[in-house]
């Protein structure tokens, strides 16, 4: 799951008035929806992590419910409501993820459950909600995040409230995958697509925002052109040594035979049992890898050297779906090694 860093407007490049980089497109979208009261009811905000979905929707939520906007339009993030936002407790946002809160009675807490999907029971809580009338903004806004990790049953309670929604409610679908949600569910969303940047305009939108020139360069390639991955990185120096050592086993397990591969399965079953945490951060960035190689198949990609795509969009997209199912069974204890096994032997190999 990503957290997304707050960024603020000062923080990032120019490119927009809402301050969030490597989104000029999709800010401009929504400015003219909403300068032209023509803002669709639902988005889905697709895009790898921490390419700047959460800031974006956050952006917009600001924007809909400032007490004192700024032309564009633009969020003052210094009033009231822009900070409330911000902060994650504005009255008439919810933010619906994995783990949250639910209505029913007999459910335990989600947080504690291991849940690797959105519930059902979630989705029946946004329904009630989005039937009150927003409180202090116009819209009641809902945040659904890993929009691509809704449990079947759930999307299809989701698409009821999608086709007739609450004129006073806003749903926006934040999904790293915006292929896993169901067909019916996006085509009553407009979709928003954020990519990451060029290496060296990221570099740059660092430079602007203080890091000096040999460390930001070093971040923008790491994070392979996400702004908050770089934040995150430049904040916790620990997440860049993590990710260049994950990124260095991930390149040379791409071309390793399988005596190595079953090596590496070990080695990360055996800290499964000790580090969980760590080990789902080191899945999420093998997923996030093959997301890129996805992107570049797929002739969207952000390589700045022009070389062709590694892998096929087939092929890709077949790791990536690897590396997801290998993290749910973890998450289900089954067992761990053969899990990681099985991952491995899904994994296209290059001689
Ligand atoms: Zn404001
Ligand atoms: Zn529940």
């Amino acid at each position: 799951m990503s957290i997304e860093p707050a960024v603020a407007a000062a923080d990032a490049a120019e490119g927009n008035a809402w301050g969030v980089f490597g989104a000029d497109h999709a800010v401009a979208v929504l400015q003219r929806a909403i300068e032209g009261g023509h803002l669709a009811h639902a988005y889905l905000i697709s895009g790898p992590s921490g390419v700047g979905k959460g800031t974006l929707a956050r952006r917009l939520a600001q924007t809909l419910s400032c007490l004192d906007p700024l032309p564009g339009p633009a969020p003052c993030l210094a009033c009231r409501a822009c900070r409330q936002v911000e902060a994650g407790d504005a009255p008439d946002i919810e933010r619906i993820a994995i783990g949250g809160v639910c209505d029913e009675s007999g459910h335990a807490d989600h947080a504690a459950d291991n849940s690797t999907r959105l519930r059902i029971c979630q989705v029946r809580r946004l329904e009630r909600v989005a039937s009150i009338a927003p409180f202090a903004s116009p819209r009641r806004i809902f945040v659904i995040d890993t929009a691509d990790d809704l449990q079947t049953e759930a999307a299809h309670a989701l698409l009821k409230t999608l086709e007739e929604p609450p004129a006073t409610v806003l749903v926006l679908l934040l999904a790293t995958d915006g292929d896993a949600l169901l067909p019916t569910i996006r085509s009553r969303c407009q979709e928003l697509m954020l990519r990451p940047s060029p290496v060296a305009a990221l570099t740059a939108a660092l430079v602007a925002a203080g890091a000096e020139a040999d460390e930001a360069h070093a971040l923008a390639r790491l994070a392979r052109g996400r702004y908050g991955v770089a934040q995150r990185m430049r904040a916790d120096p620990t997440l860049a040594v993590l990710r260049e050592t994950v990124t260095d086993d991930i390149e040379r397990l791409t071309t390793a035979g399988r005596n190595e591969r079953f090596d590496y399965a070990e080695t990360l079953a055996s800290r499964w049992q000790r580090e969980r945490e760590a080990t789902l951060a080191t899945l999420e960035l093998w997923r996030e890898w093959w997301r890129d190689q996805l992107l570049a198949a797929a002739g969207a990609g952000t390589s700045d050297s022009g070389t062709p795509p590694r892998y096929s969009t087939a092929e890709a997209l077949q790791a990536v779906r690897a590396v997801q199912q290998a993290r749910e069974h973890l998450l289900q204890n089954t067992n761990a090694q053969l899990a990681v096994e099985v991952m491995m032997l899904d994994l296209p190999v290059r001689a």
